[in-house]
């Protein structure tokens, strides 16, 4: 099915995008944390575009509440908690979980 295959690059496509551009807001987050969240909104807007699930390493990077670009320690508070990682957004108060022991994928 050659559409199938077309719609399997195109994810690969998108996805390297979205990881340059999680990699420019992780470069600009110091100086101008709104280009930072900028960059996390043209990232989501294009992975839901296609429908694509973001990878982990990707959706801890931003708050799932306001969308902000979230680095932790600095905008963030980490801890564990019964094998979850909590992560608290200090810009909207909300709270993100995590499960620590995940199956693994591959
Ligand atoms: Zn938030």
């Amino acid at each position: 099915m050659p559409r199938f295959k077309e719609r399997e690059k195109l994810k690969k496509h998108v996805l390297e995008r979205i990881k340059v551009l999680f990699r420019e807001a992780k470069l600009q987050f110091k100086e101008k944390p709104e280009l930072a969240d900028r960059y996390v909104f043209l990232a989501r807007k294009s992975a839901m575009k296609i429908n694509l699930k973001l990878p982990r390493e990707i959706k801890r990077r931003f708050c799932k509440h306001c969308y902000k670009y979230i680095v932790p320690g600095v905008n963030c508070r980490v801890r564990i908690n019964k094998n979850r990682v909590i992560y608290y957004c200090f810009n909207c108060k909300g709270y993100m979980r995590f499960m620590l022991k995940m199956k693994k994928i591959k």
